[in-house]
């Protein structure tokens, strides 16, 4: 599903993030990706949303080398790709409804559609009772769940979250390090970035350590991926 070739990143600057990275994630996966800051972890969630491109190496979503992708069919690639961040990201503006019905009314959902998706999805994040609240009268917690809702609403076979739990405390990033995981088991590929080590310890999933732009360990429960 995922496929980096032989992957360099090296920006304008002359920083190289990333240096030869060789990466397979196959469908229906959850995977963590750790690594101190500065490792090259958001360098390549942008490599992969095309947000950049790489210097040398191929990607590859669902087969396709996306670097070969035209510019046309660049929103429809990232459309397949849900994203949330440390930050959340809401409109502040905005009620919690309209901050997820906006992510579909961009690809031209019906309002049907979206009177009966955001309940759904607001239901899977279990803020049923939220629809009306704007993102300041939330928990950090709680707006983390409607990054997700918005992120999956489309329902995007790939889910990459970058340091979702960093701006929460333990429980509340328990809480949404167990709802990706029940996203994942609905079937998503889920990619994480994350420095919680507890988390990470606990849940037992694939790991692939980054270290200054170089894979240097991809285990799962202490035994070596060869794919
Ligand atoms: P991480 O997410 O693991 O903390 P990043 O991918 O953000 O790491 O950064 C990797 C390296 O690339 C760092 O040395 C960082 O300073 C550098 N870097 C990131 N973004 C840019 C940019 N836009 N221009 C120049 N250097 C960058
Ligand atoms: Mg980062």
């Amino acid at each position: 599903m995922i496929v980096l070739d032989n992957v360099c990143k090296t920006y304008s600057t002359g920083v190289s993030a990333l240096n030869g990275v060789n990466l397979r994630i196959r469908k229906g996966e959850f995977v963590f990706i750790v690594g101190s800051s500065g490792s090259g972890k958001t360098t390549l969630f942008k490599l992969l949303l095309k947000e950049l491109e790489p210097t040398s190496g191929k990607i590859f979503i669902n087969s396709k080398n996306i670097s070969r992708l035209r510019r046309r069919k660049v929103p429809k690639m990232r459309r397949g790709i849900g994203v949330v961040f440390q930050d959340f990201r809401l409109l502040k503006d905005r009620n919690v409804f309209a901050n997820i019905a906006l992510a579909q009314r961009v690809v031209g959902k019906s309002a049907k559609t979206i009177r009966e998706t955001v309940p759904q999805m607001l239901a899977l994040v279990g803020l049923s009772d939220k629809a009306e609240a704007f993102p300041n009268e939330l928990s950090g917690g709680e707006q983390q769940r409607v990054a997700l809702a918005r992120a999956l609403v489309n329902n995007p076979p790939i889910l990459l979250a970058d340091e979702p739990t960093g701006n929460l405390d333990p429980t509340n990033a328990w809480e949404i390090m167990t709802l990706l995981d029940d996203i994942n088991k609905r079937g998503t590929t889920v990619v994480v970035v994350t420095h919680n080590k507890e988390i990470v310890d606990r849940m037992q999933k694939r790991v692939i350590t980054i270290d200054k732009g170089v894979i240097v360990s991809d285990e799962k429960g202490g035994v070596t991926n060869d794919w």
